[in-house]
């Protein structure tokens, strides 16, 4: 028997936005297919993430049958398993829920219409989706190598070619304003601790507005979006209490709906500050305080 997308997700309204929560993160995918029904095309997706959650859909479930020796050609039974999302069919969508493994989500998404462009705002890649110019300067490093590379270094603004699979993961270089070379763990720490300030944010989405533009789309918010955010982006009080939420406030107001993933493990693994534990019970209950204030 299928079952119905809302078993996935915990649905919440504010002001007349919809918010669905989900505890693991590849559950979103149901609350993405609620919104995707509920239009006649296809959002793009604005995420804030620890991790960049570009896998690609099945990798972990076709790797494990094949490895198994239940699968003969792995690549061929993962595409094939992608080609099967319907996001019209409750049970196809449930189905690949089940065989989703971390980080594989936003993949199955866009590959199966159910999301156009992603753009994951993140803190584990600082180089992200490599630029077209920082590809020919990595190329010419290796090919003049032990001289020195040809190209010059790659100066922004960049130019990128449209991924395939249409998701970006958007670069970074630390916090705004460290002076710190090379970058270390205390920059780290500040920099999460100004995920969601508007001057963070604001760069992000500029640096976001630079891939975009290569397709066509003036800026990250110049199309109907959904905003998704994985708790584990949050790594200390600090970070949920932004001192300037403006951009924040904005990219809640504007959006189409919120998608938010607790998982309360990676939270608990991501955290920095010792003294002062949150758990993502209290970090949600921040958040939603943050949303309702932003609408
Ligand atoms: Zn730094």
């Amino acid at each position: 028997m299928a079952m119905p997308l809302n078993t996935f997700v915990k649905h919440l309204s504010a002001k007349g936005k919809d918010i669905y929560v989900v505890d693991d993160h590849h559950k979103a995918l149901a609350a993405w297919v609620l919104v995707r029904r509920s239009l006649d095309f296809a959002p793009n997706l604005i995420t804030i993430d620890h991790h960049t959650d570009t896998h690609e859909a099945f990798l972990g479930y076709a790797h494990c049958e094949a490895y198994e020796g239940r699968v003969e050609g792995q690549e061929e039974f993962r595409v094939g398993l992608v080609a099967r999302i319907d996001w019209r069919n409750d049970a196809s969508i449930a189905e690949a829920i089940g065989n989703l493994r971390h980080d594989e989500h936003i993949d199955a998404a866009t590959c199966s219409g159910v999301l156009d462009n992603a753009f994951c705002i993140q803190l584990s890649d600082s180089e992200g989706t490599l630029a077209v110019e920082q590809l020919a300067f990595e190329a010419s490093m290796r090919e003049n190598w032990p001289n020195p590379p040809i190209v010059p270094k790659p100066r922004r603004p960049m130019t990128y070619d449209p991924a395939p699979n249409r998701v970006y993961a958007l670069p970074f270089d630390c916090f705004i304003g460290c002076q710190a070379r090379p970058h270390n763990d205390d920059c780290l720490v500040q920099q999460s601790d100004e995920i969601i300030e508007a001057r963070y944010l604001d760069d992000q989405i500029a640096r976001g507005s630079e891939i975009s533009r290569c397709f066509g789309l003036p800026g990250l918010e110049a199309a109907p979006y959904i905003l998704d955010i994985d708790l584990d982006a949050f790594h200390s009080r600090r970070a949920i209490n932004p001192e300037d939420p403006s951009t924040f406030y904005r990219l809640i107001k504007n959006a189409l709906a919120i998608t938010i993933a607790t998982e309360t493990e990676c939270v608990e693994a991501e955290w920095l500050d010792d003294e002062d534990q949150m758990k993502s019970d209290e970090l949600l209950q921040e958040l939603l305080g943050h949303i309702n204030k932003a609408l």
